[in-house]
């Protein structure tokens, strides 16, 4: 088979720190120190940053991303953040990471039915998987990944009666990040070797659920959890990650610069070596 040409991506998860005065400042300097036509960089800052962060990042080639979406187009949800809403501030969203899924209860088919509200408004969807440190001790590790995103592609799938997505199929524009729950703000990474495990498992997950083996193998596959300049390398080595979800160390420029500048490399060996598709402008 002809090798899937992944891009190559460094997203940013800025949590629930800054703030619309000092978030577009901290985005340009990310922006300035990082650049590279290579990689494809997003920052999801908070929701009430999303606007100070886009105005500062314009005619960069860093898109904005948001942190969460609802499961509902609309509705008497106090305090909750439409897909729809998002048009204009956010062309990229994390769905389903671990501290929502921790914090909020999410589950694997309320997951299903938030990437169903990305790709009715365009959003590209990071869709975060990974299992405890318990499962990972139980040998069970894989099977937990495989089962979370059985049951959110079946949840996914459920929502097809609304007839097709208006900004295209999951296939086109789906990216998943592996992120261990162990592994993330705790200063503890998994290995390479285990990410890169992972990310066949998941590509085989979305193949048992029915996509073409091409399909499954142009998923971008991301590694999350306490990556920093200094770890990257490790995750990047493997031909089966392709990028990193970054949470503490992407509110560092510094750290952020030396992410991306190792990235880049990988960007340009895959490039190099015909692995890679070139990084559209405005990805
Ligand atoms: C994350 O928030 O997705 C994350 C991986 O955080 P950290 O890099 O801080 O572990």
């Amino acid at each position: 088979m002809i090798p899937a040409m992944r891009p190559v991506i460094i997203a940013a998860n800025w949590k629930m720190h800054t703030d619309p005065t000092t978030a577009g400042q901290l985005a340009v300097a990310i922006a300035g120190a990082s650049e590279t036509p290579l990689v494809v960089r997003v920052i999801c800052p908070p929701f009430v940053c999303l606007d100070a962060v886009g105005r500062a990042l314009a005619g960069r080639d860093v898109a904005v991303g948001a942190q969460n979406v609802h499961a509902e187009e609309a509705g008497a949800y106090t305090g909750e953040v439409a897909a729809g809403m998002l048009v204009g501030l956010a062309s990229w969203a994390i769905i389903g990471h671990s501290e929502r899924r921790r914090d909020e209860g999410e589950t694997d088919e309320l997951i299903g039915r938030k990437l169903r509200r990305c790709l009715d408004h365009g959003l590209r969807p990071i869709l975060c998987v990974g299992e405890q440190l318990s499962d990972r001790e139980a040998g069970r590790a894989t099977a937990v990944v495989r089962g979370q995103l059985a049951a959110v592609l079946a949840s996914f799938a459920a929502q097809a009666a609304a007839g097709p997505a208006a900004g295209g199929t999951l296939e086109d524009g789906l990216v998943i990040a592996y992120e261990p729950v162990w592994a993330i703000g705790t200063g503890r990474t998994a290995s390479g070797a285990d990410a890169a495990e992972m990310a066949d498992v998941i590509r085989g997950a979305l193949e048992a659920a029915g996509w073409s083996a091409r399909a499954a193998e142009a998923v971008p596959v991301l590694y999350g959890g306490s990556v920093t300049s200094a770890a990257i390398g490790e995750f990047l080595a493997e031909p089966a990650i392709d990028g990193a979800l970054v949470g503490g160390a992407s509110l560092k420029v510094d750290e952020m610069a030396g992410i991306v500048a190792r990235a880049g490399l990988t960007a340009a060996a895959r490039l190099a070596a015909g692995t890679m598709r070139p990084v559209e402008t405005g990805s």
